[in-house]
């Protein structure tokens, strides 16, 4: 199988772990000449177009006037320190965003680094929802550089969190099984997928969801590569298995319609054929990864 790379799941950061819990330190590294801060509104990421730029100076954010309270270290590459933040709302007119969804298609940071994009989008997703302690409901506070929450009344610790969810490429023979969930765009297909439960592997699942949803068993389940979602913070898991029968039971409150598809179909429509009556996720879904791995055996 040749190498392949998700979009978010290259992160070349030392995450310094080891400097996190000493806010001295990180005070010093957020003040410093080498700290960038990727700046963002939801998941769009603030850019200055004119210069192509996505990473500010300490310079330029004390002018943006950025809520200190929301930034969190991220790690340091070849001596750059990054830092997420979250701008507050009296965000500049000057200041242009991009969708992180979106962002792949302009040159403002190397793909090899798409992967510190989702860390910063991701926990700050998770922090905008993790206000209040889910003990005690009483407010909690920002520790550890960002990656904890603290609770002021019962002193619970939160970690941010992340889902596991597995997507899987579905198998029989040269067919491969894609689907449409309720909420699919009009002719868009995909491979199936859900998120992991409590006491569950990610083969479990995978075998799971693909009863569930499709009525199908399947076997030789395995692990093939993973990408962070950032929307707000899932870890995707492609997986790939073989059906043992290609008769579909749907579940019609998840799925909407689901078929097999020729490898050669599948690989007409990912070389750009338009006239096919499905249309798959664009470059920076995982769907799409599992399924060029599938046609280039
Ligand atoms: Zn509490």
């Amino acid at each position: 199988m040749k190498t392949l790379y998700p979009y978010f799941s290259q992160n070349p950061l030392n995450r310094l772990d080891q400097i996190r819990t000493k806010d001295f330190e990180v005070e010093k590294l957020k003040e410093s000449k080498n700290a960038k801060f990727l700046l963002f509104d939801g998941n769009d990421i603030i850019v200055d177009e004119e210069n192509k730029i996505c990473l500010f100076s300490k310079n330029m954010i004390d002018e943006y006037n950025i809520s200190y309270e929301s930034i969190i270290l991220l790690g340091e590459y070849e001596d750059i320190i990054y830092f997420s933040a979250t701008l507050k709302a009296n965000l500049k007119d000057s200041l242009s965003k991009i969708s992180l969804r979106d962002f792949v298609n302009f040159d403002y940071i190397d793909e090899e680094k798409f992967g510190i994009l989702a860390q910063g989008a991701s926990v700050l997703n998770w922090h905008e929802s993790h206000q209040y302690c889910s003990f005690c409901g009483d407010s909690t506070v920002v520790v550890n550089a960002g990656w904890r929450r603290d609770c002021i009344k019962c002193k619970k610790e939160h970690f941010p969190r992340v889902d596991s969810a597995v997507i899987m490429l579905v198998t029989f023979g040269e067919y491969c099984l894609l689907g449409r969930g309720v909420n699919f765009k009009e002719g868009r297909y995909s491979c199936l997928a859900g998120y992991v439960e409590s006491g569950e592997t990610f083969e479990g699942a995978a075998k799971r969801e693909l009863f569930e949803e499709a009525g199908i068993e399947a076997y030789d389940v395995e692990y093939l590569f993973s990408q962070p979602w950032p929307f707000p913070s899932t870890l995707m898991v492609g997986m790939r298995m073989k059906a043992k029968s290609q008769d579909l039971t749907l579940d019609k409150n998840e799925i909407a319609d689901a078929f097999w598809v020729h490898k050669d179909e599948v690989r007409a429509v990912l070389n750009g054929k338009e006239d096919s009556i499905f249309s798959i996720p664009n470059k920076i879904a995982i769907a799409r990864n599992l399924l060029e791995v599938w046609i280039e055996e």
